[in-house]
């Protein structure tokens, strides 16, 4: 007998039909013999709704209010998932994050989970009970509801297979695998069959929004046995796997993108020691993450060019600061730039093959495409180009590394 944690996600459980779909796979799986604890996100659309809810009342909720009503959502599927393998005599039992304890820390709207009881979650196992425990939400010292970021669900299950030290942790999903990238952007990309943590990681940290971040962080922290499933169709889904363990010697693992980014530009400041702080201390204190940071040599040799990239959404709120900063500082000129994109490649290969990079610029070359910005680290090379080449970069990257072939 083993435990297996399964997770299913918005459109995975976005209708009665497939509840019910879910409850006899569920089932299935019980009758097995196998304990199954399942972790479900709200029905698809609806975190959304109750977004726009709260947005309608006031354009910054109250962070607090918000985990009170985003985690409604959750609670809706526990108790119809839990209803429906009743409803085909498989004993379940619902429960919400403050009734199993998953316990947070107070940081509303994103929390990090920090422990999880498994003392009622077990006893309704040895029971012979299916566990449906709603994902996303917890609950703080203080006894207040918390969510975990959107997407949270999967780091939900993560956490959950760790706390149980579950047999495997099985996130079923409406693609069925990890595949070289989105197959809604390339519907040639193929899907993978393992791919390691620390790939995963860095295409869920570049964009890749099928798994949330932290729960491949989690997954790979506490070596949880992960991996992504259809909910629709049978198969082996994909295996996120320990390096080691890895066969394929795959230069590139896939291709990542984010939309979500803005890029700011001041010109002309001062080159003097310290102006990369007086640029980026302001910005940092208003909390605001900034991704890429380039700095050149500014055309009179005295001063210097400065451009760095944030999440669209602090866009508005960084270009109001960095317009301070550029009166303060004497600089010539501001601008920015919010339809530009992030593509990054990735793999674990890149370490030991050269010339990745210039084929990488040599294939957005031949399509056309002006590189405007380029970081690189051990396991990614990234670039930002503008928005309306997304689709057109994407592919033109997928062909020139021959992902949709075996490697
Ligand atoms: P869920 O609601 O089940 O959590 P998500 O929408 O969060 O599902 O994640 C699944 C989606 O992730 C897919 O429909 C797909 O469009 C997208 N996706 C992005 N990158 C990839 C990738 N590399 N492989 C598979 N799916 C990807
Ligand atoms: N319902 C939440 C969201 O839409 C959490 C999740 O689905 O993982 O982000
Ligand atoms: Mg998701």
């Amino acid at each position: 007998m083993s435990l297996i944690v399964q997770k299913y996600g918005g459109t995975s459980v976005g209708s009665i039909e497939r509840i019910q779909a879910v409850a006899l796979k569920v089932k299935q799986r019980r009758d097995q013999g196998d304990a199954v604890v399942v972790v479900v996100s709200a029905m698809s659309g609806e975190t959304d709704r109750l977004l726009g809810l709260a947005k309608a009342i006031q354009s910054q909720p109250a962070p607090r209010e918000l985990d009170v009503l985003l985690a409604t959502g959750e609670q809706v599927t526990i108790a119809l998932l839990s209803m429906a393998l009743q409803a085909i005599g498989c004993p379940a039992r619902s429960y919400t994050g403050a009734q199993v304890q998953i316990r947070t820390d107070s940081a509303h709207n994103k929390a990090r989970i920090r422990d999880i009881d498994d003392a009622r979650i077990h006893a309704d196992l040895n029971a012979g009970r299916v566990v449906v425990v709603a994902g996303f939400q917890g609950i703080d010292e203080h006894g207040n509801i918390t969510t975990l970021g959107r997407g949270g669900s999967d780091t939900s299950a993560v956490a959950m297979a760790a706390a149980l030290e579950a047999d495997e942790c099985q996130i079923y999903t409406d693609v069925d695998g990890v595949y070289t990238t989105d197959p809604r952007i390339e519907p040639k990309a193929r899907k993978l069959d393992r791919i390691t943590f620390e790939e995963m990681l860095e295409m869920a940290s570049l964009g890749s929004k099928v798994l949330q971040i932290r729960a491949v962080e989690f997954a790979g922290k506490h070596q949880v046995p992960l991996r992504v499933l259809s909910s629709f169709e049978e198969g082996e889904g994909t295996l996120i796997s320990l390096e080691e363990e890895i066969v394929e010697d795959a230069k590139i693992a896939g291709i990542a993108f984010a939309k979500d980014e803005a890029k700011l530009t001041v010109l002309g400041v001062p080159d003097h020691p310290g102006v990369a702080h007086k640029i980026l201390g302001p910005v940092s204190d208003a909390n605001i993450e900034v991704d890429m940071i380039i700095q050149n040599i500014g055309a009179d040799a005295c001063s210097t060019d400065f451009t760095f990239t944030v999440h669209r959404n602090d866009y508005a709120k960084a270009m109001e600061i960095l317009r301070q900063t550029a009166e303060s500082l004497a600089a010539r000129e501001v601008h920015g730039d919010q339809e530009i994109v992030k593509i990054s490649l990735v793999g674990v290969g890149m370490r030991s093959h050269a010339g990745i990079a210039s084929r990488m610029f040599e294939a957005l070359a031949q399509v056309g495409i002006n590189i405007r910005m380029i970081s690189t680290s051990e396991i990614k090379i990234s670039v930002v180009i503008d928005e309306k080449y997304l689709e057109l970069g994407v592919r033109a990257l997928h062909e020139a590394f021959d992902l949709s072939k075996p490697a």
